[in-house]
């Protein structure tokens, strides 16, 4: 049977499912989604999942598995890897981890010894959870130390860094961020690593796409090893982390990951991967980055124009980090107000922030979604000016309906993936 005629015998035998999915594309069609974490994969690098690499086992690494009939899947892991050492300029590339957290624990495996000391940035600061929080894996079994923002700035402080760094003497130093606006000073980083002598090690999860675009500087240059996902700014599939490294790194951390973590890999993953990896080497990506970026500018001037406060002064990344209490008490308060009137973001903790986290007083936002959707800076200054509005009014029904109904007009303009980044074939 063809894949069509599936789907209708699936529409028969389980309405249940088939609705639910209608209403979530009719959801991402009719809502503007601002949060900086999601995108909306591109088609050719999603249309491989779950197709006939699926039904391969492939356990261990190209060249030395486990099971037989490999020769092809080999193959396809083998172009993954080679397209990534091209696409980022490093020497050794592992494409296996599940996820970019999977990822992370591994490489935490292959470097450290449980106890072991790392100097990894405040959860609350913009840092991720995997990167030695109390209640994660990492932090349950290596000894976090965190450096935060200036108070003042709210940038990274490099000479907290570099203090911190001195007194602990951590074996690895880790930086990347969740909602962290601004640019990372990584050759700063690196050379504190040395001077410690700790591994430098960079979470690229939010940045990738733009550094794979060559829209902001690369850590490659500089880090020992560099982590990443591929659903966000990389616009590519969800389920999946990719580890790049230095040579002499490499076997430590493909044993951690395959078999010290997982078993087989998901080749079907691997394959949609490698088509995203062809993709990002386009003029078509290359020009995506630069909007994304452009296009975060513009939503961030659109909320400073109705008096919200960013965090950092600004962005020069695809996302933006808003203080919104000048105009609504909580940033919980705020993303459901938002949500209301259609436009999807989420709550957010701000450096420092007086407020728990459940409650928050901040709104993380970004624009790789609504760039993939064909939205420019003119559009993403409005969709400012509406978060600002609407925060403003929270509580008069009448501005927020005709918010509404702004929201719902604008984003009715729009494809899910818009044709411009269609890469043409070659
Ligand atoms: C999102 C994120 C991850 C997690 O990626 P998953 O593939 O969902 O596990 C890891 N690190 C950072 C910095 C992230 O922002």
């Amino acid at each position: 049977m063809e894949r069509e005629e599936i789907m209708n015998v699936l529409g028969k035998f389980d309405l249940e499912m088939t609705m639910l999915a209608k209403q979530e594309e009719e959801r991402q069609r009719s809502t503007i989604n601002i949060i900086a974490s999601e995108n909306f994969a591109s088609p050719l690098s999603t249309c491989l999942e779950g197709g006939i690499w699926a039904n391969k086992n492939a356990e261990g690494y190209p060249g030395k598995r486990f099971v037989a009939g490999c020769e092809l899947v080999d193959r396809v892991e083998n172009l993954a890897i080679e397209r990534l050492k091209e696409l980022f300029q490093c020497e050794y590339a592992n494409v296996q981890a599940m996820s970019a957290t999977v990822g992370n624990v591994a490489i935490m495996n292959a470097v450290l010894k449980p106890g072991d000391t790392i100097l990894s940035m405040e959860l609350s600061h913009g840092g991720h959870l995997s990167h030695g929080a109390s209640f994660h894996y990492s932090g349950k079994t290596f000894n976090a130390i965190h450096y935060g923002v200036n108070r003042e700035t709210e940038q990274i402080d490099m000479d907290e860094v570099r203090r911190l760094a001195i007194e602990h003497k951590p074996k690895m130093i880790i930086c990347g961020t969740s909602s962290y606006p601004r640019l990372i000073d990584y050759a700063a980083f690196s050379e504190i690593a040395k001077s410690v002598g700790a591994v430098f090690f960079v979470d690229l999860a939010h940045n990738v796409g733009l550094v794979a675009a060559g829209a902001i500087p690369s850590p490659v240059p500089y880090a020992d090893i560099v982590s990443s996902s591929t659903h966000k700014t990389f616009r590519g599939p969800r389920g999946g982390g990719i580890i790049l490294c230095k040579k002499e790194l490499a076997g430590k951390i493909d044993r951690a990951l395959f078999p010290g973590l997982q078993g087989a890999a998901k080749m079907d993953m691997i394959a949609a991967r490698a088509v995203l990896f062809k993709e990002c080497m386009t003029k078509e990506f290359k020009r995506y980055g630069k909007q994304v970026i452009a296009n975060a500018v513009a939503l961030a001037n659109g909320c400073l124009a109705e008096g919200l406060r960013l965090v950092a002064g600004g962005t020069e990344t695809h996302l933006v980090v808003v203080d919104v209490t000048n105009l609504i008490p909580t940033g919980k308060q705020a993303e459901e107000v938002l949500a209301s009137i259609g436009i999807i973001c989420n709550k957010n903790g701000i450096p420092f922030d007086s407020q728990p986290l459940t409650l928050a007083s901040g709104i993380r936002i970004g624009s790789p979604f609504m760039t993939t959707r064909g939205m420019k800076e003119k559009e993403m200054f409005q969709v400012g000016t509406l978060v600002g509005q609407a925060l403003r009014y929270y509580n008069d029904a009448g501005v927020l309906d005709n918010i509404r109904k702004k929201v719902a007009d604008l984003a009715a303009r729009y494809p899910l993936f818009a044709d411009e980044w269609m890469p043409k074939a070659n």
